[in-house]
């Protein structure tokens, strides 16, 4: 891959977050403090070099970025108060609008005009459905179960996979990455383990509070997807499913609110500063328990047919989440993280191949 050099990077990757990438005078010291580096996969610092080097193509072929879980351990004792934590999470959405080909996630990063034209665009969208509908509750309802499944067939097959493709196309194809065929098929169990643990995020120092939140936040998450998608809650009958709606519902907007007041209390060096789409991905994701909670208790007191307009408001956030955010905000982070443990693992297998590890 070629390595020309881009002298605007470091201004187009400002506009992905905050910091100065000048401020960096390559001490090493954010690597050599960072508990998630490993001999041949060593960040910050070379990701940073990277950027004021000019070297696009150098970062866009980095797993690096995303095997940083933000911990802040290292802009904690950076020198240069250059806070490289905050320019891993800038670095991590510009590589999201590397990988992503419709444009719209390096859009949506960087023009908060254009995110609101697409919620308010969404909002009219969902009224104007309930308006065909008649704002009937059983044929909404009935809308809003099929819409989900349709939505997630729609970005899996559209956007999510053709953009972890070209993950993998920059990462290792064009890299030329040589790993042998048995450690694609085994590195995929890694991948599935991380994806649902994030348990590497258990040697940063930032304890495991913060881990179990998290963890708990993705299984309710994932639960709370599967129940109302796959196993339609809010017009199941079965006991069981209903309570277990309630428990992942409550998960989610309980943890989701802590995170909130995390943010806004800035007194960890991670919550300091919030990019518009960290402050996005957590509201939605608390409005989106929130809402399909008291949808559903609602529905067991036979009083939503009254109040219909709550469950046009769950739609509505359904529809900005899974439209908007899914497939172009914060929540990828968490599918490219997983496949770049995968990819560095490949690196490695390939590396070992050579005799170079
Ligand atoms: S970000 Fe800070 S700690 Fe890391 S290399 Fe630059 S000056 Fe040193
Ligand atoms: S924020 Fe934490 S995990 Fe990320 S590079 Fe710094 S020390 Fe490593």
């Amino acid at each position: 891959m070629s390595n020309r050099v881009n002298p605007d990077l470091k201004k187009e990757l400002r506009k992905f977050g905050e910091g100065d990438w000048n401020d960096c005078f390559n001490c090493g010291n954010c690597t050599a403090i960072c508990s998630l580096t490993e001999k041949d996969i060593l960040f910050p610092r070379k990701e940073i070099r990277a950027i004021q080097m000019g070297l696009k193509n150098k970062l866009a072929s980095s797993v690096g970025p995303w095997l940083c879980y933000y911990c802040g351990e290292c802009s904690e004792t950076c020198p240069r108060d250059a806070n490289p934590g905050e320019l891993m999470m800038a670095v991590r959405r510009y590589l999201t609008k590397i990988y992503d080909w419709t444009g719209l996630a390096g859009l949506f990063y960087r023009s908060k005009l254009a995110l609101f034209i697409g919620f308010l665009l969404v909002l009219i969208a969902v009224i104007a459905v309930g308006y065909v509908k008649g704002f009937e509750t059983e044929a909404l309802m009935e809308f809003g179960h099929l819409f989900e499944q349709y939505v997630i067939l729609a970005l899996f097959t559209l956007i999510i996979l053709p953009n972890i493709f070209h993950m993998f196309w920059l990462t290792i194809v064009k890299q030329k990455v040589k790993a042998p065929v048995f450690s694609y098929i085994t590195g995929f169990w890694h991948l599935i383990w991380n994806m649902f643990t994030q348990n590497r995020s258990l040697k940063c120092e930032t304890g495991s509070f913060r881990w179990l939140e998290h963890f708990l936040i993705v299984i309710g998450y994932l639960l709370l997807l599967f129940t109302t998608v796959f196993l339609n809650w809010f017009s199941t009958e079965n006991n069981f499913i209903i309570w277990l709606g309630y428990i992942v519902c409550g998960l989610v907007f309980v943890f989701t609110f802590d995170f909130i007041i995390d943010r806004l209390r800035k007194k960890r060096e991670v919550t300091k500063f919030s990019h518009h789409s960290d402050w996005l991905f957590v509201i939605w994701l608390f409005l989106l328990g929130l809402t399909a909670f008291i949808v559903r208790l609602f529905v067991d007191t036979n009083l939503i047919d009254n109040n219909l307009w709550l469950y046009m408001i769950h739609l509505i956030v359904i529809a900005q989440w899974g439209i908007l955010l899914v497939p172009f905000g914060k929540w990828t982070h968490f599918l490219y993280r997983s496949f770049a443990i995968y990819f560095a693992n490949l690196k490695k297998s390939a590396l070992k191949r050579e005799g170079k590890l």
